[in-house]
């Protein structure tokens, strides 16, 4: 096949980690889904490791079956699928066991000796963090990713667990690589609509002027899940909204919402712009985190006419769990395009909805014309940008209601993904190993990003670790977080929106 992959050199992928969940739910999808687009070049391997004993076929079976149940273009077509599977194979190891390293050197040089090429190699490591410093020191130190130009490394999320454990962990990687080969995921930057937040702000002149304190009264960034912890509550017990979600995720919403307009779109000119909103943050002190945060967890409740069980029931998790399961925060960016703009920030899990939405709301106009019979139906601009249950762009703005009467009500410009475009956009994780491929690092977060948002969020963390919470479980499984989050915005005057999109 013709390949529309922009550097075409042979690739092998390592994966760490290959039978776990996200290899199986997401890489396996992604990288079939290249194959059949295009994007792979025309010489590649994958090779599967993990410690379960499986022949190459049984893993091929096994990513078949990921492919099948959770590509975006349905199940695999069966001539391209036996194409695809020729090029992977698997090999059982420990990730602790040095033999595996020297087999994958093996590997790599008959690979190189048999396409007359060096090969551009990503070493995926989709294990648990704990093996993240194991991995990368026998990489090392079997000089398996020597060149920089050539060779990668791909981290998954968490990085670190704290301001401490990223530091030392940055410190580790970059004795060991450089960080041109580092590509730390947060996949929530390979989204379409995320990576449209730069397009829609920086492609688009009506709107610079308006982005900022003057016209904007306060941004909401809500990323709401129905899901409980699955089978993840071992995981989740060490982790919580905080860590899960607002660390990275919602925080690099607000970077992108927040950031002053790069000069280019070179990665490092981007990353050096959130990271300035990130220093740019006013940091809360220990008393202010009553204030400015709230945390929560879910009983049991309701959620689409089923009976769920409270998180403390969940698989995995401490019959007296500390571990919150909501969190919501009220920032602020001290600068001078931000002063005194609140940005009102929630995560959590078993609520009403799943939904991911940035909400910027616009300052009302400053005198209203209309008699009061006519603005029942009042509300101030807002921009609404979905990212899920749909992927729209929304501009709500007021007219005329048809009629002989002056009724004002609100109504939706409206950008909306499915609409626009016929083909099916890519999976984040397409486009993040299509960069990967490429060397192109925008998508991914640099060491000093992560830092500074761990740093940003430690007095929070130390804070409700020291003080356990007497009210947990605080909310109800389905409804929409706890009332304290209710009042964390409402003693400023607003609310929050929820879908439907409220035209109040
Ligand atoms: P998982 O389902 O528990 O899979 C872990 C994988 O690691 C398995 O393939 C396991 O296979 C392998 N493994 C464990 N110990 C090993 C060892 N000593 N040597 C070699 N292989 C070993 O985990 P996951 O959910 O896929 O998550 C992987 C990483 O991605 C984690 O860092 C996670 O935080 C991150 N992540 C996951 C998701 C997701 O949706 N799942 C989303 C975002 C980030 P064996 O037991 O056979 O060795």
């Amino acid at each position: 096949m013709a390949s529309k992959i922009v550097h075409e050199q042979p690739t092998i992928f390592i994966i760490f980690g290959a039978t776990g969940d996200l290899a199986w739910r997401k890489l396996a999808p992604a990288l079939y889904n290249l194959f059949v687009d295009k994007f792979m070049p025309h010489n590649f391997a994958i090779i599967g490791n993990a410690r379960a004993k499986m022949t190459d076929e049984e893993f091929q079976g096994k990513m078949l079956e990921g492919v099948n149940q959770f590509s975006r273009n349905g199940k695999a077509d069966k001539t391209l699928w036996k194409e695809f599977a020729q090029h992977i194979s698997y090999q059982s190891s420990d990730v602790q066991d040095n033999a595996s390293y020297k087999s994958f050197a093996d590997f790599i040089e008959a690979f190189e000796t048999k396409h007359k090429s060096k090969a551009r190699v990503i070493y995926y490591l989709a294990v648990a963090p704990r093996f993240f410093p194991i991995i990368a020191s026998k990489l090392a130190e079997n000089n398996l990713a020597t060149d920089p130009k050539t060779s990668r490394v791909v981290i998954e999320k968490p990085f670190g667990h704290d301001l401490e454990s990223a530091k030392d962990l940055n410190v580790l990687l970059s004795t060991l690589f450089q960080e041109e080969q580092i590509y730390r995921i947060d996949h929530y930057l390979g989204k379409e609509p995320v990576q449209n937040i730069m397009a829609f702000r920086f492609a688009n002149s009506i709107l610079e002027p308006i982005w900022n304190r003057n016209y904007i009264e306060h941004v909401q960034i809500s990323v709401t899940e129905q899901l409980g912890v699955e089978n993840r509550g071992g995981y989740y017990e060490g982790a919580g909204a905080m860590r899960d979600m607002i660390q990275n995720h919602l925080l690099q919403l607000l970077c992108l919402v927040a950031m002053e307009t790069p000069i280019n779109f070179e990665a490092d000119e981007i990353r050096n712009r959130k990271v300035d909103v990130l220093h740019a943050m006013r940091k809360f002190e220990p008393d202010d985190v009553q204030k400015y945060v709230v945390r929560g967890q879910y009983a049991k409740g309701w959620l689409e006419g089923e009976d769920v069980e409270g998180y403390r029931k969940e698989k995995g998790v401490d019959p007296q769990s500390n571990t919150e399961t909501f969190a919501a925060v009220k920032f602020f960016v001290d600068n001078w395009r931000w002063q005194g703009v609140p940005f009102y920030v929630r995560s959590g899990k078993r609520m009403h909805q799943n939904t991911s939405t940035i909400i910027i709301q616009f300052k009302d106009v400053p005198h209203c014309v209309f008699p009061t019979q006519v603005t029942d139906n009042w509300q101030q601009n807002r921009l609404v940008i979905s990212i899920q249950p749909e992927m729209s762009i929304r501009l709500q703005l007021q007219v005329k209601r048809p009629g002989l009467d002056m009724v004002l009500n609100t109504v939706d410009m409206l950008f909306n993904y499915k609409g626009t475009y016929k083909h099916g956009e890519p999976e984040a994780y397409e486009t993040l190993l299509t960069d990967i491929m490429e060397g192109d690092q925008t998508l991914f977060m640099r060491g000093d990003q992560v830092e500074a948002a761990w740093e940003l969020l430690m007095p929070i963390l130390n804070a409700w670790g020291n003080r356990k919470s007497l009210s947990f479980p605080n909310y109800q499984a389905g409804s929409w977080g706890p009332e304290l989050a209710e009042a964390l915005i409402a003693q400023d005057g607003f609310h929050w929106f929820t879908l439907p999109f409220d035209n109040e």
